[in-house]
């Protein structure tokens, strides 16, 4: 067992000056969290001098893992000649023109700070685009915190089960009823539940809101048939299909819907393309587009923000991704195969009770012997729950950080020693289940 004083002690200082210790509720605690003294490429120091395998990569962010030297230069290089201005600089064109000319949905965008803003500004969009409030979503994903993004769930399983269609709940006391009223979910998959909901309910729902992959509701992969019908309906109906691919651009050089063949309207992007430092990116078609205004005509939706597109992430993000061609794209793909396959192959060899889902480099480890094929399947209750915190201590134990309940993701600056060691880990936590008589 490492020695953690250090993090325990930073956490007693926090709790004095956070509501619950942390600034972000996705900070995760075993009990308490591990502060960071720094990263190095693929692994992480905590202020213990503990190292770790970070298959976090601040969820999902970090493509190329910690102290990117290229983007280090590149930031390095702009902090003395100011890092924000009122004023537009190349470096906002430069990103833009990498990401439309890749991303065949991005024919025009806009930047702005986090993946939250994004999916606001385009689920604007698509309201000022239709004229209709509406949201439809899929059920248990997770978007950033804007209201109508953020009511995903149905109820969980209880004494009743599964609601069934599902209803969006509201995410905390006071969540005003306007906002539950306009946001309407869908089960990923369900070509019926999509056809039945969009037939229904058109007059009222300007958008579709997808991640391809949604990781919070499993990291499963949609079926052709689904993305298929969702294209027909959609179009059918004048409804735009918003792709948010804030987590899962990377799982290709052209992204996430080019991959499962998804043509969406409006497209949101964000972690990796600003290599580590904040970052938020809308891109549509260009008649979409339009919303944010013409040379000739004035928006009708203003979007502004005060560090939008300043110098330091265009750079950063720049950099990051003209690292990833489609060869560095191919090699994380390949490493997300083996960890995947020698991940299913453990299992299949102790015959234990779970499964792997994800895709290029993500995958998830699931307590479930047959692998979810949506959010209800993911699902962790009380039992589940304990077996993934059992899961991630152990990892932990073995000085690898897995995320708890989300993606874990691989980076270019891992090699074939850390799935290795990734693979062992697994092995270890399931020879502790067997051993405790738990497994
Ligand atoms: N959409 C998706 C699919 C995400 O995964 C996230 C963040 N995990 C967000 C939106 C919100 O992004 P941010 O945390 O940058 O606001």
């Amino acid at each position: 067992t490492s020695v953690r004083s250090n993090s325990f002690r930073l956490f007693s200082r926090a709790k004095s000056v956070f509501p619950d210790g942390t600034t972000r509720v996705t900070v995760e605690r075993d009990p308490f969290p591990v502060y960071v003294q720094r990263g190095e490429g693929a692994y992480l120091v905590d202020v213990d001098g503990n190292r770790f395998l970070d298959l976090n990569n601040n969820f999902t962010t970090l493509i190329h893992g910690h102290g990117y030297a290229p983007v280090s230069e590149a930031v390095v290089g702009l902090l003395n000649s100011g890092t924000c201005f009122a004023n537009p600089t190349e470096h906002e064109i430069a990103l833009a023109e990498l990401l439309t000319s890749r991303i065949p949905a991005m024919e025009r965008v806009r930047f702005v700070n986090s993946g939250t803003e994004a999916v606001m500004f385009a689920i604007k969009a698509a309201r000022a685009f239709t004229g209709r409030p509406g949201v439809a979503r899929i059920e248990g994903a997770y978007h950033g915190a804007y209201d109508w993004a953020e009511v995903g769930q149905s109820v969980s399983p209880g004494r009743g089960g599964w609601e069934s269609p599902p209803r969006a709940r509201p995410v905390y006391r006071g969540t005003p009823q306007s906002v539950l009223d306009d946001v309407h979910l869908l089960r990923f998959n369900d070509v019926d539940g999509l056809e039945r909901l969009l037939a229904a309910q058109h007059q009222h729902i300007a958008c579709v809101l997808i991640d391809p992959m949604p990781s919070r509701a499993g990291l499963i992969a949609p079926n052709p048939g689904f993305v298929a019908a969702l294209s027909e309906v959609a179009s059918r109906y004048g409804i735009l299909i918003i792709a948010d691919e804030v987590l899962n651009l990377r799982q290709g050089y052209a992204g996430a819907s080019a991959r499962y063949g998804l043509r969406p309207d409006l497209i949101t992007a964000g972690k990796i393309i600003g290599g580590g430092f904040p970052i938020g990116a809308i891109g549509g078609r260009e008649e979409v587009m339009r919303v944010f205004g013409t040379e000739d005509a004035k928006p009708l939706l203003p979007q502004g923000g005060t560090f939008s597109a300043n110098p330091l992430s265009m750079a950063a993000g720049r950099v990051a991704m003209e690292a990833m061609t489609p060869e560095a794209f191919d090699r994380l793909e390949r490493m997300g195969d083996r960890v995947r396959l020698g991940l299913r192959e453990t299992i299949a060899r102790r015959g234990a009770p779970f499964s792997i889902t994800g895709a290029a480099s993500l995958f998830r480890i699931h307590p479930t012997p047959i692998a979810p094929t949506e959010y209800r399947d993911a699902y962790l209750d009380v039992a589940g729950m304990a077996v993934m915190r059992r899961m991630t201590h152990q990892f932990a134990q073995s000085g690898i950080l897995l995320p708890y309940g989300a993606a874990a993701c691989l980076s270019t600056a891992m090699g074939d020693g850390d799935i290795e060691s990734v693979l062992s880990a697994f092995e270890d936590f399931l020879c502790a289940e067997t051993q405790s008589g738990k497994g």
